[in-house]
């Protein structure tokens, strides 16, 4: 059975696996609902033999449920996100070819049409009220687990086919690096289509018999007044939101900062990943909680790869190293190896945590993988030991007037800017010098800045080749459900 192999569903005690609401489950109750929901599935069959089983639930008990059912029925799960336009699920529907959709509530009219047109029976978690039932499926740890749908840098979102052995391969070395314990507590805000949150948070916590509480949306005062009473005791979260707690934090009356930033700093981690962490953030929050975030870096497609200490020396603006069990390398531009340097080089990847595949399109994965290194597109530097994410190099390396400058070092620079509050940069193609830096800031409130007093800014805080040549102010930066900057249609935007 597929949650055998999750040692806390299988000893299925008595200790609080998950918080919802007002109501919170058991190990023992989640396992039994877990087996009424995979028996419904199952109906009279043995085995769902990887039939594709969407799962459309915000973070909750449903969700749990849903994905661990599928898993142990023999299903693929296909994760979505609750937010989705309905363009975009259909897409993922159809292109993972699900028949079914477990939904936690009623279904919204419009996505309740596009299953009647895409042939997909809808089912509610509630109504599948089976009788558990032995035995279920042997699940093979080969066997295909879960497609989580990515955008990679261009064309249509890529569906990341993840084995049981996989998540499995993964959930263990977390676990070690990481000091999991079934004593941890965590808030699980997350959207759940994501590996961040199905993966680092969810499942590791219900691999180690810990408890997560379930925000099906992020409430951040939540988060703060729970952080102060003591609740948790780890944070695993994305840039943007350590922007939006610093940003309530200091609204907050003394008392209130002082409790709220005392609980923050009690936790054992604080973890960031997912999009870069600008080395000014990762400083306010040391100031403010006295935590030193531990950064992390990893993809849908290979899960976690580099990851700072949990005991040592943590370091801002960088990824640490490899995690255990999980090979890095950088390569050329001609797919020579390079070595620890800080050469330029593409992060590739190989390990048990990798994908296999994506879904039904084998040109994708084969130009995704070298040699059986999956390549991330992503392009580092290693500087004394630690690796530093330059960015991707479709997007965040602009190549300008010869030199090769990151996105996310300007970045960087720039939100020490006393007008600046958030920053995106970008290259616009141009005659002269091939690309030029354009930045994408909002301001705080009632800052003002022009394209002339950044520059003279700029003036010393930077190479000259790499001070931004354009400068757009916008009110927000567009955004994805992980709260990364959509860099793509900034570029459409300019
Ligand atoms: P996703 O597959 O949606 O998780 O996106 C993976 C991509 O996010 C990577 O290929 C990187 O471009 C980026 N990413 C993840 N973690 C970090 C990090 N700590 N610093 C910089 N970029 C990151």
């Amino acid at each position: 059975m597929a949650n055998e192999a999750f040692p806390a569903l299988r000893k299925a005690n008595d200790r609080i696996a998950l918080v919802d609401g007002e109501s919170s489950w058991s190990y023992r109750e989640l396992k039994a609902r877990i087996n009424r929901c995979s028996a419904g599935l199952l109906e009279a069959r043995e085995d769902l033999r990887e039939e594709r089983i969407a799962v459309f639930a915000p973070a909750g008990i449903g969700y749990a449920t849903a994905l661990h059912a599928v898993w142990q029925a023999g299903g693929i799960a296909v994760p979505l996100n609750v937010a989705a336009a309905d363009a975009e699920l259909e897409h993922h529907l159809a292109n993972a070819g699900a028949t079914r959709l477990i939904a936690a509530r009623d279904l919204p009219p419009e996505t309740r049409r596009l299953c009647g047109r895409l042939g997909i029976q809808p089912l509610a978690i509630d109504s599948l009220p089976a009788e558990p039932r032995r035995p279920m499926p042997p699940i093979e740890p080969a066997r295909r687990a879960m497609i989580l749908f990515t955008s990679g840098t261009s064309g249509k979102p890529k569906g990341a086919v993840i084995t049981h052995r996989a998540i499995h391969a993964q959930i263990n070395l977390l676990t070690k690096a990481w000091k999991w314990s079934e004593s941890d507590v965590l808030p699980l805000f997350l959207p759940l289509h994501h590996f961040h949150g199905i993966i680092n948070v969810l499942n590791c916590a219900l691999w180690n018999g810990a408890c997560v509480h379930a925000m099906p949306r992020l409430d951040i005062e939540k988060l703060c007044v729970q952080a102060a009473r003591g609740t948790y005791t780890a944070l695993m979260a994305v840039p943007t939101i350590y922007v939006k707690l610093i940003a309530h934090i200091r609204t907050l009356a003394p008392a209130d900062r002082n409790a709220v930033c005392a609980g923050f700093g009690r936790m054992r981690v604080n973890i960031s990943g997912s999009a870069a962490c600008p080395a000014k953030l990762f400083r306010q929050w040391r100031e403010l909680t006295g935590q030193v975030m531990l950064e992390r870096y990893g993809t849908t497609e290979t899960g976690m790869a580099l990851s700072n200490p949990y005991d040592g020396d943590r370091r801002a603006g960088t990824v640490g190293q490899a995690l255990p069990g999980v090979s890095v390398q950088r390569f050329d531009e001609q797919d020579r190896p390079i070595g620890a340097d800080a050469t330029p080089g593409e992060i590739r990847i190989r390990g048990d945590s990798v994908m296999q595949e994506y879904w039904n399109n084998a040109e994708a994965t084969r130009a995704g993988f070298r040699n059986g290194w999956f390549r991330t597109g992503d392009i580092a530097i290693v500087e004394d030991g630690y690796y530093r994410i330059l960015g991707r190099s479709s997007i965040d390396i602009i190549k300008s007037g010869g030199y090769k400058l990151s996105a996310l070092e300007i970045e960087g620079v720039l939100l020490d800017h006393e007008a600046i509050g958030e920053a995106a940069v970008i290259g616009l193609p141009d005659e002269t010098w091939g690309e030029i830096v354009a930045a994408i800031v909002t301001l705080r409130d009632g800052a003002r800045l022009d394209l002339a007093g950044l520059k003279q800014w700029c003036d010393g805080r930077m190479s000259a080749y790499k001070i931004p040549k354009q400068l757009k102010i916008m009110r927000d930066l567009p955004r994805n459900a992980m709260g990364k900057v959509v860099k793509t249609a900034l570029r459409d935007l300019l």
